[in-house]
């Protein structure tokens, strides 16, 4: 396929870079133009709190392409750059150094960014954040030196971040508004199982708490809690969420509504331009509602959609959501979407650590969760999709095999 035209990316990471990818696989040999602010090649980011954090893995392990990649491919990488407006009514769209770049279709892959505590101290030397390669050098350099940290949110970074530090002999305090960690997506019971992990590893867990205030003269010394505690600490590191990176899409009237709202198409309200990734909320066939996933795998996976949907396929994205994480020797896959639930069954004991839990309603499993448990994606993600009815005493019992239960429950799914 021999073309004139122009596609543009804006956001080089890993929606973005996989997506770029998949243009030339397909045979796209018009103008590719792939965009990004930071000054790195696409990375992925899930090591940055994990092996690279702790210096266990050097820099070239989490790049999406190897140096030459993007050359030999004719992809016109922009590191360093930012697209700073869009002008959607004659496809054109203006970097930061004044470029103006018109583009015959235009894939939004901007991501997340965390977001901010509105707190007192927030602006300390010290009170640090995690999204970038920079961001994870810049904490690994604070491990090396050792001391106190004090973790702010016990979400997936967060806790993450807690166990690397811990890994690396630090003395780790991780607080949470709620109850247990990961309690937003996993609820009291499969929270309650990681609130052990970490304090087993020697994490105090300071739970049911917020932050007030960083104190500090120049750096942050220590953190004031709202329960009227103050923790001396020699770094902070928050990890409270991330909000995705709309301005652009915004500014340019697509519609946005925590996310950058897409079809199952990954198409936006503006004809030719595309999203895709953590900045994409995406109307999902399967749960027929927009939902947006902050996950590598929707990264990966969502990034060639788009580009297949760019060149003129009508592929609708129905992968389920999946993501994985490790702490220290506990590792877990999660497929499915709940949000609530009438119960939690748990086949193999959690105290065990080795156990697969399921997230029902109804008679249906929602969401399913292995921990330290491996090869039971497909059978899980087949149960969710297939909507099989499953009786809880089967589910649990780890002697009637999954993939047992997906085929001979199937007769009785609607
Ligand atoms: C520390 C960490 C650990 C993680 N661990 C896991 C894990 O264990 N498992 C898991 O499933 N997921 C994990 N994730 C989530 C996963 O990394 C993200 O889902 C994934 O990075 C999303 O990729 P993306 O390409 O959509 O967006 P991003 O990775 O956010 O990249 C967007 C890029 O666009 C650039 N950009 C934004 N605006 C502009 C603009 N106007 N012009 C030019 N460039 C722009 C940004 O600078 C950025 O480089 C982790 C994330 C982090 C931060």
């Amino acid at each position: 396929m021999t073309t004139e035209q122009t596609f543009v990316i804006v956001g080089a990471s890993l929606a973005g870079a996989k997506a770029a990818e998949t243009l030339r696989a397909e045979g796209f040999d018009g103008r590719l133009v792939l965009i990004g602010t930071e000054d790195e090649r696409p990375y992925e980011r899930p090591p940055l709190s994990k092996d690279y954090l702790r210096g266990e893995v050097g820099r070239e392990k989490v790049y999406v392409h190897e140096e030459g990649f993007y050359a030999e491919q004719s992809i016109d990488l922009r590191l360093g750059r930012t697209a700073v407006s869009l002008d959607t009514s004659v496809n054109e769209l203006t970097l930061d150094d004044g470029e103006r770049l018109r583009y015959d279709r235009l894939l939004l892959t901007t991501g997340a960014e965390p977001r901010q505590l509105q707190i007192p101290g927030n602006e300390l030397d010290g009170v640090l954040y995690l999204r970038s390669v920079k961001d994870s050098d810049v904490l690994r350099e604070r491990l090396d030196r050792g001391g106190k940290v004090v973790v702010v949110g016990a979400g997936w970074i967060g806790a993450e971040v807690a166990a690397s530090a811990r890994q690396r002999g630090l003395e780790v305090t991780l607080l949470d508004p709620n109850e247990v960690p990961l309690e937003r997506v996993l609820g009291i019971e499969v929270g309650a199982v990681y609130r052990d992990i970490h304090a087993d590893h020697g994490v105090q867990m300071l739970l049911g708490t917020g932050v007030e205030a960083f104190e500090g003269h120049t750096a942050v010394e220590q953190v004031r809690t709202s329960d009227g505690r103050e923790l001396e600490c020699d770094f902070v590191v928050v990890g409270i969420g991330a909000q995705p990176r709309t301005d652009l899409a915004t500014q340019a009237g697509i519609a946005v509504n925590d996310g950058i709202l897409v079809d199952e198409h990954l198409q936006t309200s503006a004809p030719g331009v595309l999203a895709a990734g953590d900045v994409a909320r995406a109307h999902h066939p399967f749960y027929g509602q927009g939902i947006r996933v902050e996950h590598w795998s929707n990264a990966l996976n969502q990034g060639p959609a788009a580009a297949r949907n760019m060149l003129g396929h009508a592929d609708a994205y129905d992968r389920l959501p999946y993501f994985f994480s490790d702490q220290y020797d506990t590792g877990m896959e999660y497929s499915g979407f709940a949000r609530t639930w009438d119960r939690v069954v748990f086949r193999g004991d959690p105290a065990s650590r080795e156990f697969i839990a399921f997230w029902l309603v109804g008679d249906t499993v929602r969401a399913g969760m292995n921990v330290n448990v491996w090869e039971v994606t497909d059978p899980i993600q087949r149960l969710i999709r297939e909507r099989v009815a499953v009786e809880d005493r089967r589910l649990a019992d780890p002697d009637v095999p999954l993939e047992e239960l997906v085929a001979v429950e199937q007769g009785l799914g609607r």
